[in-house]
């Protein structure tokens, strides 16, 4: 059966043409599903029976089960969620004093490969529909009545192997009769897919754009990050660049510190090379070790160093507070899993 939160609200206005329905319900049923987040097409009291019984006919309403649920010490919530198909995936709620964030995943495992992180190395399953990542912060709302403020694409998955499920969920996540978040409030994190960054600044969507950087040479990069092999970095920094010029938008890039491995005050000076005179911000993960993972956190010491080189040369850059560490829902440290909680 359809997802109905798959649709945005053109679309929903045909599918209800033909069910025979006036399209103005289309209306209707989106300040159920968005405004008033009802879990059921009962709860749509606006509506005849008879149009209810039609709309549970041909649609879910895509209402996923919590099964899981741990706070962190600092507040952070994971969440593991039933995505109705025997498969599962983690979904973040952290709590900054700027408000609610919520990291959310945009696939069932990743095709990425990245070394240091634990939602690869898994098996792929699937990309997630547009309405499955929206569920995701409708879920989060409804379990916590708290309101959320900003939606990061940084859980499981690689976001832009999954172009246009995400630029849909983007849209109807920014939507004012959707989710109604500014784009601004809306990061996508990529593992650098290039010629997917040149389509995304072709959608002029003001949203933020993270790029998982991590190295500053391609050897090393490689050794991350495989993805690097087909995209290297010349190529990736060309096209943060055409993004920036075509939206304006400063571009994050993220920089996960491990011990001697891209740590050192080279690589920071490598780093200022690479970036100076961009549109940026280098936003510093000291990265979160994995189980049978190769890379160890660098030293706070270290860490706040490689800050000031970079704050120092005219880059600006921050140290990633570690949310959840304690209940493994900090970056990296995600993964998809079966009902069997394997
Ligand atoms: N696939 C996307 C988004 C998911 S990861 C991407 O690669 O950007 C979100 C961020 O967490 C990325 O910057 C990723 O590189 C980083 N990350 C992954 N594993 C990590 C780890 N073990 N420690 C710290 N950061 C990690």
């Amino acid at each position: 059966m359809k997802n109905i939160k798959d649709y945005n609200l053109e679309e929903l206005k045909e599918q209800l043409k033909e069910l025979g329905e006036k399209p103005f319900r289309a209306e209707q049923i989106f300040q159920w599903l968005y405004q008033e987040k009802v879990q059921s097409f009962d709860e749509m009291t606006n509506l005849s029976l008879e149009l209810r019984e039609k709309l549970k006919n041909n649609y879910t309403i895509c209402n996923f089960n919590i099964l899981k649920k741990q706070e962190s010490k600092d507040g952070t919530i994971k969440y593991l969620l039933d995505v109705l198909d025997g498969n599962a995936i983690e979904t973040v709620l952290m709590r900054y004093h700027h408000g609610n964030t919520i990291c959310v995943s945009s696939q069932i495992g990743c095709k990425m490969g990245c070394k240091f992180c634990a939602s690869t190395g898994i098996e792929f399953i699937r990309n997630l529909s547009c309405g499955e990542i929206v569920e995701q912060i409708i879920k989060v709302e409804q379990d916590t009545g708290e309101r959320i403020s900003n939606v990061v694409f940084m859980g499981i998955g690689e976001p832009l192997d999954n172009f246009q499920n995400v630029v849909n969920a983007i849209h109807l996540i920014n939507y004012h009769k959707g989710l109604n978040i500014g784009a601004r409030h809306i990061s996508v994190s990529t593992s650098g897919i290039v010629p997917k960054i040149y389509k995304l600044a072709e959608e002029n969507i003001q949203c933020t754009l993270s790029i998982s950087l991590h190295a500053t040479n391609n050897e090393k990069r490689s050794q991350m990050m495989p993805i690097n092999k087909a995209y290297p970095i010349e190529e990736l920094l060309q096209a943060c660049k055409d993004y920036i010029a075509k939206t304006n938008r400063r571009i994050s890039f993220e920089y996960a510190l491990a011990k001697d491995n891209n740590d050192n005050l080279e690589d920071a000076k490598q780093l200022v090379k690479l970036l100076k005179g961009m549109l940026c911000h280098v936003n510093l993960i000291p990265i979160n070790k994995i189980e049978n993972g190769k890379f160890d956190k660098s030293s706070n010491e270290n860490i706040i160093k490689f800050r000031d080189y970079l704050n120092e040369h005219g880059i600006v850059a921050t140290i990633r507070r570690e949310l959840g560490a304690d209940i493994d829902a900090a970056c990296g440290q995600l993964r998809r899993k079966n009902l069997e909680g394997r």
